[in-house]
């Protein structure tokens, strides 16, 4: 994950910022650093805050009652976890071998596991059933594994292979990316080129439209949440962590606060959105993909939040002279405040296009004009 890299030094010296990026998630189950669980072992961590938990009611004039959980709160009985697939499945370890850990997220552990029988290999996601105490927790997990079905085919989103459970945990069997996160590739390069940051726009923003035609939205689309399949440059890029996305139905209001802080949606700090959020974090990430540095960003949380609220991106500092007032425009259109004066994926989608276009006949021009004068010279 990003925990690893150091921050660009360009912001108020806030070296190390995009740690926290990774770390400050909301909704947080513990962090712990898991071993696969086969014989259940590690933390007996409990469960953290979620933020859409109701505001205690006054019951005037009557006896003191026991407060009761809300139901979608309750704490899960031991038949609920013992089938959360809600079906027998074999046991993933007769058809696989665990490898090393891939990737830590709040919710689960990655491992490389390879298929016995054909000595493929793949990643396995992990999510410990000690971890889910609620029924929301349960329903998150198997609504995570549904739109992966859903979204399945897509050639930018992670390919589910199968789903399994045992006593201790739910895995999730996926393709292997073994090429790191787009996290990191923005980290070793502070930015990229404009003709870069556009093709890897048109693969984001493709996915969010795809995404929304089928009535699902991310909810968390973030660098981390892009993995590369190898390490080549131009390797294909995957979405993965669907443990946010949530089903939609057109006009549909949410008012779950869910996301990561740098890309979280104003709508969304409002409790009051749809799937524009997802455009929005998009913007953040083609923000980032062109300048190196997140834009709005400040010391701390609450901090983030009033910027991502009332604050407005900089595009005058540094690489941004040098940027096309096309992409420019295209970003600014992607952050704008009201979700519903925002460009929609397909609009952003048309848009880039046009910026793509642009930019291969100036790299055509270039080239030709370099060809010619290399030819003069001669
Ligand atoms: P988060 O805290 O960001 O919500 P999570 O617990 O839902 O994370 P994932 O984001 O799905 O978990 O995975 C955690 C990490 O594991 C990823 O950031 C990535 O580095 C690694 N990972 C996930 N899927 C794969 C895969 N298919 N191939 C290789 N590595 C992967």
């Amino acid at each position: 994950m990003g925990n690893t890299c150091a921050g660009p030094t360009n912001v108020g010296g806030a070296n190390g910022f995009f740690q926290s990026v990774t770390q400050a998630v909301w909704r947080q189950r513990p962090a712990d650093q898991e071993q696969m669980p086969d014989s259940g072992e590690g933390n007996t961590g409990s469960v953290a805050t979620k933020n859409n938990a109701p505001d205690p009611v006054k019951i005037p004039n009557e006896e003191p009652r026991k407060p009761q959980r809300p139901k979608h709160l309750r704490r899960l009985s031991t038949m609920q976890l013992e089938s959360v697939l809600g079906r027998k499945t074999e046991n993933m370890k007769d058809l696989y071998s665990v490898g090393r850990k891939l990737g830590q997220g709040q919710f689960g552990t990655t491992f490389l596991c390879v298929e016995k029988g054909t000595g493929k290999e793949f990643a396995c996601k992990s999510i410990a059933k000690r971890k889910l105490i609620s029924s929301n927790d349960l329903e998150d997990v198997r609504r995570e594994i549904h739109i992966m079905h859903h979204l399945a085919g897509h050639p930018n989103v992670i390919q589910i292979i199968g789903a399994y459970e045992d006593a201790v945990a739910v895995y999730v069997v996926m393709e292997l990316c073994a090429g790191g996160e787009l996290f990191d590739r923005i980290i070793q390069r502070r930015h990229y080129t404009e003709r870069k940051a556009a093709a890897l726009t048109r693969i984001i923003v493709g996915v969010v439209q795809a995404c929304h035609s089928l009535g699902v939205m991310h909810r968390d689309l973030k660098p981390e949440n892009f993995i590369f399949v190898n390490q080549e440059e131009e390797a294909p890029l995957k979405t993965i962590d669907f443990g946010l996305s949530m089903f939609f139905k057109p006009g549909q209001i949410f008012n779950e606060v869910v996301g990561s802080p740098y890309y979280v949606a104003p709508e969304v700090l409002l409790k009051h959105y749809g799937p524009e959020c997802d455009v929005w974090s998009a913007g953040v990430i083609i923000y980032i993909l062109l300048c190196g540095v997140p834009p709005f960003w400040d010391e701390t949380e609450h901090g983030i939040f009033e910027q991502v609220l009332r604050g407005q991106p900089d595009f005058t500092a540094e690489p941004w002279p040098s940027i096309s007032n096309s992409a420019k425009d295209l970003v600014r259109r992607m952050l704008v405040k009201d979700p519903k004066k925002r460009l929609t994926a397909y609009e952003v989608l048309c848009d880039i296009e046009a910026v793509l276009s642009i930019s291969t006949e100036c790299h055509r021009i270039l080239v030709n004009y370099i060809g010619y004068t290399f030819r003069e010279q001669l």
